[in-house]
């Protein structure tokens, strides 16, 4: 490639998601990735970077999965498309559903494709209020999330999430949405204690089900930990004391395990990883480990059966089903199968990241630590043993660290003062090691250019 001159056709004709676009016209363009192989991504300059990113939290399988590529090739030359508007359905598209179905298990029995995450949950918006209201209880269609929450960025996604910067453009949320507080202990429950912490956060809920009127909610939507808002952990309980709720006042319960899903947090599913039972789980990266788009919703009978008293659920996209990203999915599901990739988290690299975080503990701008299988996070603070920002010139701190990490060879996430990482679930202990120390090396070097 001709990379300086494919730099100037981004800058005059590419526009980036969820970016600045002048910034990107400022430095002359994005970087442009090329190829990548295991947990390494290389770009056009010639770096060779860890994948502290899995991608945008999605490669659990990591990359160069010769068996993905030719189960593609091959379902393309069988059948690159059909729909499932017409009665009809492809193979691989029926296949997933029934593995799906087996790995949520219980209840969820039932399965809805679409093409991204922001879809699935567009997906659930309408899927829930058209439930209620073949149920006759029509008024219920209010929608609780939380603030800082990411459900995508569509205008339903947008919408349920609680991203006040995402509202501010296009007017959003659309009516219906309410958000409460976000199990955030260390950003907003500092020195309190984290289990209490967890329980008045879920008390929260209960107390906007009862200002807005118990017979208007339609569902709780959530996160089993939050992604995008900052790796948010929730202490121990909540989501217990949360689906108590949600059953106390006949409400339904959404887990949007966009990020959460295979693997992730060492069980198939965050949800059953951190114990509750939702009606309806969102989910797409890691179905296909970004080979291919393709989400899905797994849906519970009873819902199920009530949508089947209604006729057509005019709902669906041209691509729900598609047979090519089916057909992956499945591969790849097979391979996590097969390495036991869920197991690995839980048993190996999920503990190991947790201690291996600890080292970090100590350094002047490390507030904390913590993970939850392998998706992990350290707080940037100005004072040890606070959770105080830096703030000022530079803004957040998560930036500037996460600047110096990708400098160093590490692709890492910065969402304001917090660093995130979710690596591919195939990551070798050295390979955490390494990353940690990158960041070791990138919190000594961003010390001074924060004090400055
Ligand atoms: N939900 C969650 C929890 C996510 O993290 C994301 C994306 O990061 C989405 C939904 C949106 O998914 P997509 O970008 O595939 O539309």
């Amino acid at each position: 490639y001709d990379i300086a001159e494919l730099k100037r056709l981004d800058v005059a004709h590419h526009l980036p998601a969820q970016q600045d676009y002048k910034l990107i016209e400022d430095i002359g363009g994005s970087r442009i990735i090329t190829h990548a192989d295991g947990c390494y991504i290389h770009d056009g300059d010639g770096n060779r970077i860890l994948d502290g990113m899995a991608g945008l939290w999605c490669v659990n399988v990591g990359y160069g999965r010769e068996e993905l590529v030719e189960v593609a090739a091959e379902q393309m030359r069988e059948l690159p498309f059909y729909n499932t508007f017409f009665k009809t359905v492809t193979p691989p598209t029926v296949m997933l559903a029934t593995k799906i179905a087996s790995l949520t298990g219980g209840k969820l029995q039932h399965v809805f494709f679409n093409a991204s995450g922001s879809e699935a949950n567009d997906t659930v918006f309408r899927m829930v209020r058209h439930y209620w209201k073949l149920k006759g209880e029509p008024k219920r269609n209010v929608f609780i999330s939380r603030w800082n929450a990411y459900h995508g960025s569509t205008v339903a996604g947008v919408s349920l999430g609680g991203m006040k910067g995402m509202h501010a453009q296009g007017d959003l949320p659309v009516p219906g949405v309410e958000h409460v507080r976000q199990p955030y202990w260390f950003g907003e429950g500092f020195g309190s204690d984290p289990v209490q912490f967890g329980q008045d956060c879920a008390a929260a809920i209960e107390e906007r089900i009862l200002a807005v009127g118990p017979e208007n909610v339609a569902a709780f939507i959530g996160e089993p930990a939050q992604g995008a808002g900052g790796v948010i952990i929730p202490p121990p309980g909540y989501w217990q004391a949360v689906q108590a709720i949600c059953h106390k006042y006949g409400i339904l319960l959404v887990a949007d395990e966009v990020i959460t899903g295979f693997g992730r947090t060492g069980e198939w599913f965050g949800h059953q990883t951190l114990g509750f039972t939702p009606d309806i789980v969102s989910m797409a990266k890691g179905l296909s480990s970004g080979y291919l788009p393709i989400s899905a919703n797994a849906v519970s009978s009873e819902i199920v059966e009530v949508l089947k008293t209604g006729g057509d659920f005019v709902h669906g996209f041209t691509y729900s089903g598609h047979p090519v990203c089916a057909a992956v999915a499945l591969r790849n599901i097979e391979i996590m199968e097969r390495e036991d990739l869920p197991g690995r988290v839980r048993d190996d690299v999920g503990p190991y990241l947790a201690e291996a975080l600890k080292r970090l503990n100590g350094h002047p701008l490390v507030g904390e630590t913590r993970s939850i299988g392998l998706l992990g996070a350290v707080e940037i603070v100005a004072q040890p043993g606070t959770n105080t920002r830096w703030g000022g010139a530079e803004g957040n701190a998560g930036p500037v660290v996460r600047d110096r990490c990708i400098e160093n060879g590490l692709m890492v996430r910065g969402i304001r003062d917090t660093i995130v990482m979710c690596p591919p679930l195939i990551i070798e202990r050295s390979q955490i090691d390494d990353m940690i120390a990158i960041i070791a090396k990138s919190l000594d070097e961003a010390l001074p250019i924060l004090r400055a």
